[in-house]
């Protein structure tokens, strides 16, 4: 048994996908129906014609290893997620280059990060194994559904619920772990777009000792009215204080935030439990550190940062998370303040930034840290 921590899958792909059993769907969709819904995807509404499964009980462990049509599953109203919220989410990008080939971006971090994730929320660890075998064989399944366009790619979303139909409070004895895709057009239509966020003290997204470092859905149920205020407000997006002292930056509702000074240093908030470590946040740190910047992971006071960007010493805020990439924020607003950073515009490290990781997600640049691991 491959431990779940554990970096690399320890078999071939071959050997990974050769665990699946492929049930192809009785109704695919036609190639002239799949090209209309990849050439003009909205993100997350459409879906490929297949889904991975695996399912676990408490006494025989992991089992049924399947690619099945994807439709919808059938949960008795007693199943526990439905009424405690024990479930788990992953999401990472399979990208087309050039020559055909298909890959995906470190994997094996979100398997890792699955694996935490489970534990906090009393789920079984899914192996790394398990997890890239089935993102693997659903790739090579409904391979027609990766786009080939620019930053076109197909986003897949692994999952797992508590399944027991039970409504006693303990962890559920069942739970069933899917990874359904959806083919997805660049963030930004019509170019790189700076967003404005609400920094909110009212509201916090997860506490010490919480949910936070975890990838779950809970953490996201309650970002949404905080996220509801904000656009009433005219805000794009939210940020996050830490809910002790309601002084420090954490993050976005589902995006780790990196501030730029004049001086070419860079800080991101470090994290403290309640801040969920992103694949692009520690891939960012690493191409900054390679190009030469200092960057700081520290606790940055909301109010230091509003000085220093209204003196200068901040000349870029931006965010970020695999399905954005890098997001460039313009304004900063809150109860008693609203501030543009610098010109409001996108910031030049930011796109600098924002460049290189899409060149080397897509296979335009060295992928001098081995990071992309080819599925098809
Ligand atoms: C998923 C997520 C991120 C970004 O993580 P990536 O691995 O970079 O996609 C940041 N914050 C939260 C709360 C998230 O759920």
């Amino acid at each position: 048994m491959t431990s779940p921590l554990t970096a690399q899958p320890a078999s071939s792909a071959e050997d990974l996908v050769a665990l699946f059993d492929i049930r192809p769907s009785d109704t695919p969709t036609s190639p002239e129906a799949r090209a209309a819904a990849i050439a003009a995807p909205k993100f997350g509404t459409v879906f490929s014609d297949h889904m991975a499964r695996i399912s676990w009980n408490a006494t025989d462990g992991w089992i049924d290893r399947r690619i099945e049509k994807y439709g919808p599953l059938q949960l008795d109203p007693a199943t526990a997620v439905l009424h405690y919220a024990q479930e788990i989410f992953e999401g990472l990008k399979a990208y087309r280059h050039q020559d055909g080939s298909v890959w995906t971006f470190r994997p094996e971090a979100n398997a890792a990060r699955f694996a935490r994730s489970a534990h906090r929320l009393a789920l079984p660890a899914l192996s790394v194994d398990d997890f890239i075998g089935s993102i693997t064989a659903l790739v090579r399944t409904d391979i027609e559904w990766v786009p080939d366009g620019e930053e076109a790619s197909l986003y897949l979303r692994p999952f797992m619920y508590a399944s027991e139909s039970f409504l006693g409070v303990r962890a559920s004895l069942e739970a069933e772990y899917l990874v359904i895709a959806s083919p997805v057009g660049p963030y930004f239509s019509g170019g790189v777009k700076p967003v404005s966020i609400w920094v909110d003290r009212e509201y916090s997204r997860a506490g010490a000792g919480g949910t936070g470092d975890a990838k779950c859905g809970g953490n996201y149920a309650s970002s949404l009215l905080p996220q509801t205020l904000a656009q009433e407000k005219g805000f794009e997006q939210v940020c996050f204080l830490d809910s002790s002292t309601n002084t420090f930056l954490e993050e976005l509702g589902g995006m780790n935030v990196f501030v730029v000074k004049a001086d070419g240093s860079v800080e991101t908030p470090e994290l403290t439990g309640s801040i969920l470590e992103g694949v692009t946040r520690s891939s960012i740190i690493q191409l900054l550190t390679d190009r030469g910047h200092d960057v700081n992971e520290r606790r940055i006071p909301l109010e230091e940062l509003l000085a220093d960007i209204r003196s200068g010493a901040v000349t870029e805020v931006f965010a970020c998370g695999t399905a954005a990439v890098v997001t460039p924020i313009g304004r900063l607003g809150g109860s008693n303040f609203d501030h543009t950073i610098a010109d409001g515009g996108a910031g030049e490290l930011t796109l600098a930034i924002r460049g290189e990781l899409t060149d080397i997600q897509n296979g335009r640049a060295a992928d001098r840290h081995g990071w992309m691991t080819r599925l098809a």
